[in-house]
């Protein structure tokens, strides 16, 4: 039997090239080989968004669109929205009995983003207890293991001591998943910082060729570059790290560093070669979100149908702690 994975994202809006190059073409490639289980965790989104709540069902909406337009695909791995499953909601309180708050507080990306996100109140209980419904999401399916990127190795580890102490506590119930390691290539946004809704710099799965081109022909290249006859370094040009992720072609990739280097080429014909590349790309990944958003009722019962296998295996999971616990039956 194939092994199972695990992943899952919030509905924070449209999804950028970033979500495309360091999450998504990984998780299409993992669901020919594992049981998928990709989940929209709209619980997460609430965390942070309680005080307005208005665009979560849109949000949720235009994930599902680039998760299918990206190339996931509901016969080959289950795809649902976490509320619609409440066994999350369900282990989350079974988990929470047994996390203890120093696990919790000395959580660095906790503290981080209480001191970042100044413009909401995260000082609530569930916000501290985030890595406990992580932990829930991941051990309810009993999955084997989480694709995660090296910057987020510490959430899973979380996941990985509350399973040990349910176990310790109740017998062995929950595997310890595993991480699966997945390279993340750095894709810059258009100011050259790390591609991100929040910056204002991103370019958008669902960008049309023209919003991206309008995007890529204005972004930061190598600051030292300043007329198109000085030399640059692609190294430091967010263009080339881009090129780097999109471009397959090698033999360009030495005609660019040459042709930058010595100012041989400058920047816009740098980056219309880059938009070629992304337009390449991007053409099948556009005609599928064109295709699900004519056929909006698809949606709903990819969805619905996800939700019915997820909460099969979810009432499994639950059913064996409520026994291990001693609840009655
Ligand atoms: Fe960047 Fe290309 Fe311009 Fe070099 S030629 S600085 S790699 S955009």
């Amino acid at each position: 039997m194939a092994k199972r994975v695990f992943s899952g994202m919030r509905p924070t809006g449209k999804l950028h090239l970033g979500h495309l190059a360091g999450a998504l073409t990984n998780w299409v490639r993992l669901q020919n080989e594992y049981e998928c289980l990709y989940c929209i965790v709209d619980w997460h989104a609430l965390m942070s968004d309680y005080a307005d709540s208005s665009r979560i069902r849109k949000n949720c909406k235009e994930v599902l669109l680039d998760w299918l337009a990206a190339g996931l695909d509901p016969e080959k791995s289950t795809i649902f929205v976490q509320s619609h499953v409440p066994q999350h909601a369900e282990l989350h309180l079974a988990l929470s009995m047994i996390t203890p708050l120093g696990w919790l507080q000395r959580n660095p990306t906790y503290k981080e983003q209480i001191l970042n996100i100044q413009n909401k109140d995260l000082g609530t209980y569930a916000f501290l207890g985030y890595p406990v419904l992580m932990a829930s999401d991941i051990l309810l399916y009993k999955a084997e293991m989480v694709p995660v990127g090296e910057d987020q190795s510490a959430h899973l580890e979380i996941s990985r001591e509350l399973a040990r102490r349910f176990n310790n506590f109740y017998g062995e119930i929950l595997p310890e998943p595993q991480m699966l390691l997945t390279p993340t290539p750095k894709v810059p946004g258009t100011d050259g910082r790390k591609m991100s809704k929040s910056y204002g710099n991103s370019i958008d799965i669902a960008d049309s060729p023209e919003e991206m081109w309008n995007k890529i022909r204005t972004m930061i290249t190598d600051p030292a570059r300043e007329r198109r006859t000085d030399p640059g370094d692609p190294e430091k040009c967010p263009v080339w790290d881009l090129h780097k992720v999109f471009n397959d072609d090698k033999e360009q990739h030495k005609e660019i560093i040459k042709g930058c280097t010595t100012a041989g080429i400058g920047c816009v014909q740098c980056k219309k070669m880059l938009m070629e590349h992304v337009k390449r790309v991007m053409e099948p990944i556009h005609e599928r979100r064109r295709y699900y958003e004519s056929h909006s009722e698809n949606l709903r019962n990819i969805i619905l149908a996800g939700a019915e296998r997820a909460q099969i295996l979810a009432q499994q999971t639950i059913d064996e702690i409520v026994n291990s616990i001693g609840f009655v039956p």
